[in-house]
């Protein structure tokens, strides 16, 4: 930086006249400087500006539902969601790298079948107990496994990713944890407890060879089942991501979601009606694993909502500042699929999201925390 005619003092003031709301133009005017001067002044003297920096305060939690078509063939259809999936290949490596620059630790809640080179594999290694849903298109296993799933990961990008759970395992910052082995309905009729330990006992062997521990679990369409978290916890899982605590988010069965409560969520995501979702680190509760509420789903780029982009950034940076502010926790989570189409929009956001927690990570501490390791801190 070039030497100034300023003083330390006269420079603190001018970034504390900043941050109480004076905009940065009319400072700049008075002091007869240029924007790029007083942004160069702010990251120099921001550790005298703040005495409180550097304290731990608040926690950022990435958590990413890995799943591929797994998560969604009895909703949607290769030929329109397809592209989606496939697109898959490219995010993780990109978000990977995108995470890295921002120094992210994240968690990746993986499908166990993903884990797997080629179906033969696969079908050895099925639960001997399988969930029997009344609703027939939600199991995996029978005529969609028969019909719809290839012979492996090379022909078959929409059901296999060992190649990218290996890239993901690569990467020191990241957890891999589970979405169950076969994305098991938690809440739905005619799945059982048993049913479910035997899937998720699958998904922890399926990861193990490749000396992965699965220690934190997000069940899939959020159906958290309370009565499981014993069982979770009996097999080694430490953090479960529960909802948001609000009537909007509860948990629920497929049947009993509703058209009202998805438009009231959409428009949440755009201005605040039901509240930061933030929260102190989890206490710790006998017997079950710690459980780490989702403070915001990351919906994808919407070309149709584009106007109100600037709304939904600033709702998720406004929750984090909460959070950070706070010493409170921010949860975010999303689908890699989500990303699969519209890529570079979708990063640029992220992109956004990501020089905010940069900023709260200099100035308040915040800091970026897997689920299982956000959970050894309660
Ligand atoms: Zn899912």
């Amino acid at each position: 930086m070039k030497k100034t005619k300023f003083t330390e003092s006269q420079i603190v003031a001018a970034i504390k006249k900043q941050e109480s709301g004076i905009a940065t133009k009319e400072i700049c005017r008075e002091l007869g400087i240029s924007d790029a001067t007083f942004y160069d002044w702010k990251a120099k003297y921001e550790d005298i500006y703040r005495p409180c920096m550097k304290k731990a305060n608040g926690y950022f939690v990435i958590s990413l539902d890995f799943e591929l078509m797994w998560g969604v063939r009895d909703k949607v259809i290769k030929k329109t969601y397809g592209k989606n999936i496939l697109g898959v290949q490219t995010v993780i490596p990109r978000l990977l790298e995108t995470f890295n620059q921002h120094n992210i630790h994240a968690t990746f809640a993986t499908v166990g079948f993903l884990f797997y080179k080629n179906k033969k594999e696969m079908l050895d290694e099925f639960p001997s107990l399988l969930p029997n849903y009344h609703k027939h298109c939600l199991s995996p296993y029978g005529s969609y496994m028969e019909t719809e799933v290839g012979s492996d990961y090379i022909t078959d990008p929409y059901h296999f990713a060992p190649n990218l759970v290996q890239m993901i395992q690569d990467t020191s910052n990241h957890e891999i944890g589970t979405h169950t082995f076969s994305h098991y309905y938690c809440l739905e009729h005619g799945q059982n407890q048993a049913s479910f330990k035997e899937d998720l006992c699958a998904a922890i062997s399926v990861a193990k060879p490749k000396g992965i521990n699965i220690t934190s679990i997000v069940f899939p369409r959020n159906q958290v089942n309370e009565n499981y978290l014993k069982t979770c916890h009996e097999m080694g899982i430490i953090a479960v991501r529960t909802n948001e605590k609000s009537w909007l988010y509860n948990a629920r069965k497929s049947d009993n979601e509703n058209k009202l409560r998805r438009c009231i969520r959409l428009a949440d995501a755009y201005i605040n009606l039901s509240g930061h979702h933030c929260y102190p680190v989890p206490a710790r509760i006998k017997s079950i694993p710690i459980q780490i509420p989702s403070s915001r789903f990351l919906r994808p780029y919407n070309p149709h909502f584009n106007f109100f982009e600037s709304l939904r950034l600033n709702r998720i940076k406004k929750s984090m500042t909460y959070a950070a502010k706070h010493n409170k926790v921010y949860h975010l989570w999303w689908h890699p699929h989500n990303f699969g189409i519209n890529q570079d929009q979708n990063f640029a956001f992220l992109e956004k999201i990501l020089k905010h927690y940069d900023y709260l990570n200099k100035c308040y501490g915040f800091s970026s925390i897997t689920m299982s390791d956000l959970s050894r801190k309660a």
